[in-house]
């Protein structure tokens, strides 16, 4: 895995570490929900509660993809798929986080 750098707290990320990608750059999940919990107006905490437990469910589900070892030539591909649509639905809860 391609070595990322937090912009918030400016550690590497590692590998297993649950991290995501905002337009600021490569974040870990803690960092990133820790500062949207001090901007978020507190009519949108509880929005902002939801979003991050659902955040938390998807990035361990990518990083559970990543554990699945000795894979089988034929399912590399479907897998690889199965990986970007994960990684696409963090993605878009991020941005719903964002925007908040
Ligand atoms: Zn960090």
């Amino acid at each position: 895995m391609a070595e990322f750098k937090c912009y918030d707290c400016g550690r590497t990320v590692k590998t297993g570490e649950k991290f995501t990608f905002t337009k600021r750059g490569s974040v870990h999940f803690e960092c990133f929900i820790g500062s949207r919990r001090k901007e978020v107006s507190p009519e949108k905490q509880e929005a902002l509660r939801s979003l991050t437990i659902l955040l938390d469910k998807e990035l361990q589900h990518l990083i559970s993809l990543l554990d699945i070892k000795d894979v089988p030539e034929s399912l590399k591909e479907p897998i690889r798929l199965k990986y970007k649509d994960i990684e696409k639905a963090c993605g878009e809860t991020t941005r719903l986080i964002s925007e908040l």
